[in-house]
């Protein structure tokens, strides 16, 4: 069985280097936060290539705490695209914040700005954008908007990791950038994770002081904190991954590139990539008319498939109150109903995506 990811192969590949990090830590028994942590956040900010950087929990920490950065709270609206992994709309709501959601375009598969401008109103406070499945969207375009109604733009980075828009590094581009190092992310901590970057100190300095409990000196507590630290292993584990990530990104723009030249039969649909954007490939997601039956044929064929994602972020259970409907994100409707993804990571070899390439090219609807 070909997995849809495998992360068991880099850990053999660079196995003894992640255990002599590891016990380096345990040796100075820099546990929580501490030396690793604050080391891997200033090796990050450099990689992105901002003025700072705050090693959290996880991502969806990052999203929190950009939120709070920016004084982001009750009464407030925040634009988050209808197309994503729940997680960025979490952000905002944790704060008390209002999520509303916008469709995504129709080729690219990223938050569209006509959309959003549609729906800013007297309450709306920021834009969160995803590079999602490590393509940047249109960045210029909800700055643009954005900056004619004074409002943030904060971006999602959990999918794209030394992804470009126009040469520029995301995570560099708005306000703040939020990423995840979640097992399977295109850079990943050995358990959770995550960061938030920013070229304006003050909000990673109020971070700082947010995921430490509220201090900044120890049991002085200034403002109502959290514990949102990063664990000093997972920075450390981050720091050895993250010297190789570009050759990771290379090896999943090779890959990718390759279904997108060679995947030639008509039933998929396909992500447009613009040229002035260097997508990482988070996800290789494409769409076909009958997920399900998809899933079940390439499973016959020993190779793991699955989606992403099933459900969009405005029709989720969890939001109902909001009271959306069927209709009111349509693109972000159809890649819901019609999505799948396929194998896709650093370690797949030449001979596994040409398997893959035959079986798509060999699918044919209705019949599993
Ligand atoms: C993974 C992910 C998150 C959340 O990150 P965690 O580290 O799992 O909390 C947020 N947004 C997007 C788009 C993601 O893919």
């Amino acid at each position: 069985m070909l997995k849809r990811i495998d992360l068991g192969r880099n850990y053999r590949n660079h196995k003894s280097e992640y255990l002599k990090a590891i016990e380096e830590v345990c040796e100075e028994t820099a546990f929580s936060g501490g030396k690793y942590a604050d080391r891997f956040q200033e090796e990050f900010a450099a990689y992105i290539g901002t003025a700072a950087a705050s090693a959290v929990d996880n991502g969806t920490s990052a999203l929190q705490l950009a939120m709070l950065a920016l004084g982001i709270g009750e009464g407030d609206e925040v634009i988050v695209p209808a197309n994503t992994y729940i997680a960025t709309a979490w952000g905002p709501t944790y704060t008390g914040a209002t999520p509303v959601f916008a469709d995504c375009t129709p080729d690219t598969w990223q938050i569209d700005p006509t959309d959003v401008e549609r729906r800013i109103t007297k309450k709306t406070k920021a834009i969160i954008g995803v590079h999602l499945y490590g393509q940047p969207f249109d960045f210029h375009a909800i700055r643009e908007i954005a900056d004619r109604y004074g409002l943030y733009v904060v971006e999602d980075c959990a999918q794209s990791h030394g992804a470009r828009y126009k040469g520029l590094m995301t995570g560099s581009l708005g306000d703040l950038g939020c990423f995840s190092f979640y097992p399977g992310k295109n850079l990943y901590a050995f358990g959770e994770g995550g960061c938030v970057t920013s070229n304006h100190q003050p909000y990673i300095d109020a971070i700082h002081i947010f995921k430490n409990q509220g201090c900044e000196v120890r049991y002085y507590h200034d403002v109502v904190g959290y514990n949102m630290r990063m664990e000093g292993i997972q920075g450390a584990v981050l720091s050895v991954s993250l010297k190789y990530l570009d050759e990771w990104t290379r090896r999943r723009q090779e890959l990718s590139w390759r279904y997108l030249r060679e995947i030639t039969n008509p039933l998929f649909g396909m992500q447009a990539h613009p040229e002035d954007t260097e997508p990482v490939f988070h996800l290789f997601v494409a769409t076909v008319p009958e997920p399900e039956d998809f899933l079940a044929y390439m499973e016959a064929k020993g190779i793991e498939c699955n989606r992403h994602y099933p459900v969009p972020c405005h029709l989720q259970k969890a939001y109902a109150h909001l009271g959306y409907q069927k209709g009111d994100c349509p693109h972000a409707e159809y890649l819901a109903e019609h999505c799948v993804t396929l194998p896709m990571f650093p370690e797949m070899t030449d001979q596994e995506a040409a398997l893959v390439i035959e079986a798509c090219n060999e699918y044919q609807t209705g019949k599993h």
